[in-house]
C-alpha cells in the first residue's frame, strides 16, 4: 500500500489556461522580486520563471503605481499571473482592469463593504479566481475569549495557532460566500511546520472543495529555506494536500522553480525534467565520480523530457540503480558499464563516460518525443459543483 494518500478531492478553478485542484497536475508558482513599477524588468523575470517551468506568476501590487504598470505586464506575460493586493480595493480593480488571471487577496482586510463587493462582482464577471492567503506572521491577533475557549478544551500551542489560521481564513472565505462567490482558492502559511500541517489537515477535514496553495513563509536562504520547503510542502502533498506550491527561498525566484519541481518528483508527483540518481561515492569508487555528476547534471538542466538517469561508482549497488533507470552507468575499475531501458548497450573507458551517457540519454529523449509520453496538460477533470463551507 502507497503512504501517499489520494489526493484531497477539490473543485476545479481556471488561472488564465491554468486548471487548477480537481485531477490536475500540482501547479507550480512562484513570485516576481523586481519592482512591479518597472514594468520591463518584472516581465524579464516573469519570462525567466515561465522558461524554468514556472506555470503561475505573482506579482506584488503595492501601489497605483505597480497598478499603472499592469497593462504594460499582463498582456505580453507567457504564463497567468495573479496580483498580490492588500487592503486597496482600486488595485484590484485596476488589476482586473488590466486582465490579471488571479487576485490574492484578503477581502475583510477592505475595510468598506461595498468595496468588496465591486471586487468580488468584477473578478466573477471576468472568472478571475481569488485567493485567500492567511500567514502566522501577519493575521489580526487572536482574542482573549479564543485563547479561553482553547484552552478550555486542552490545546496546545500548535492547536492553537493552527486553529487561529483556519478560523482566519474562515472568516475571509464567508465574505466571498456571502457574495454567492466560489472561484477561491486558500492558503494557511506558517513558518513552524508543526502549525502548517495542523493548520491545513484540519482545514482539509472541514467540508469543503477548495484547492488548497501550499507554501512556508518565508522559509529562509537556499540551503535551509529548500529543506524545510521540501519537508513542509512534501509532508502535506504526502498527505493528498495541495493543489498549488511556492517555495519561498530569499533568492533568485528561478531557483524556487527549481526546488519546487525536486519537490514533486521526489514524490512522483510530477515528471517534468529529469530525474538523477547520483551515488553519494566511498572508499570503492575508482573513477572521478563527483565531477562526471556534476557534469551530466549540468547537462540535464537543459533537459526537459522526463527521464531517469542513474551515475554510480562501482558494481555493488551500481548495476541495479542503473538497470532501473532510463540510462545508467555502472563505472569500476577505470571504467563504467553503461546501460539503456536496463539492457548493457556498451562499456566505455572513463575518459569517455560522460559522452556516452549523453548520447545515450539523447536517444531516450528522442524516442519520447516521438510521441511515447504521456503530456500531463492532458488531464483534466471537469468542475465539481460548489459547496458552502461557511454556515449562512
Ligand atoms: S555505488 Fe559503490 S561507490 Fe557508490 S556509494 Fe555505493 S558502494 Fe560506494
Amino acid at each position: 500500500m502507497s503512504l501517499i494518500a489520494p489526493r484531497r478531492s477539490t473543485r476545479v478553478l481556471h488561472v488564465g489556461d491554468v486548471k487548477i485542484g480537481g485531477e490536475n497536475p500540482i501547479v507550480v508558482q512562484s513570485m516576481t522580486t523586481a519592482d512591479t513599477r518597472d514594468a520591463a524588468a518584472t516581465l524579464r523575470q516573469v519570462h525567466e520563471l515561465a522558461d524554468a517551468g514556472c506555470e503561475i506568476v505573482r506579482v506584488a501590487v503595492p501601489d497605483r503605481k505597480a497598478a499603472a504598470a499592469l497593462p504594460d505586464i499582463v498582456p505580453h506575460s507567457p504564463v497567468p499571473l495573479i496580483a498580490d493586493i492588500h487592503f486597496e480595493h482600486t488595485l484590484a480593480l485596476k488589476a482586473l482592469d488590466a486582465g490579471i488571471q488571479g487576485l490574492r487577496l484578503n477581502p475583510g482586510n477592505i475595510r468598506k463593504p461595498e468595496d468588496v463587493r465591486e471586487v468580488v462582482a468584477r473578478a466573477k464577471e471576468r472568472q478571475v479566481p481569488i485567493r485567500i492567503g492567511v500567514n502566522f506572521g501577519s493575521v489580526a491577533p487572536m482574542p482573549e475569549e479564543f485563547v479561553d475557549e482553547m484552552a478550555e478544551r486542552g490545546a496546545t500551542q500548535v492547536d492553537l495557532r493552527a486553529e487561529w489560521l483556519v478560523r482566519s481564513a474562515l472568516g475571509h472565505i464567508r465574505i466571498l460566500e456571502d457574495l454567492d462567490f466560489g472561484l477561491t482558492k486558500v492558503s494557511l502559511k506558517a513558518f513552524e511546520l508543526p502549525v502548517l500541517f495542523e493548520a491545513y489537515r484540519r482545514f482539509a477535514a472541514l467540508p469543503n472543495d477548495y484547492p488548497l496553495h501550499l507554501g512556508v513563509t518565508e522559509a529562509g536562504t537556499p540551503k535551509s529555506g529548500s529543506v524545510r520547503s521540501a519537508a513542509g510542502i512534501g509532508t502535506l502533498l504526502a498527505l493528498g494536500i495541495g493543489d498549488t506550491i511556492r517555495v519561498s527561498l530569499t533568492t533568485n525566484p528561478v531557483e524556487e522553480v527549481f526546488v519546487a519541481y525536486e519537490i514533486l518528483k521526489s514524490l512522483e508527483l510530477r515528471q517534468k525534467g529529469a530525474v538523477m540518481i547520483a551515488c553519494p561515492t566511498c572508499g570503492r569508487v575508482e573513477v572521478d565520480l563527483f565531477t562526471l555528476a556534476n557534469q551530466v547534471d549540468d547537462f540535464l538542466a537543459t533537459v526537459t523530457e522526463p527521464i531517469r538517469v542513474a551515475v554510480m561508482g562501482c558494481v555493488v549497488n551500481g548495476p541495479g540503480e542503473s538497470r532501473d533507470a532510463d540510462v545508467g552507468l555502472a563505472a569500476g575499475n577505470g571504467k563504467g558499464v553503461i546501460f539503456r531501458k536496463g539492457k548493457i548497450v556498451r562499456t566505455v573507458a572513463e575518459t569517455d563516460m560522460l559522452v556516452a551517457l549523453k548520447d545515450e540519454i539523447q536517444m531516450v529523449i528522442d524516442e519520447r518525443k516521438n510521441g511515447l509520453v504521456e503530456d500531463e496538460s492532458n488531464r483534466y477533470q471537469p468542475s465539481r459543483p460548489s459547496v458552502r463551507l461557511t454556515p449562512v
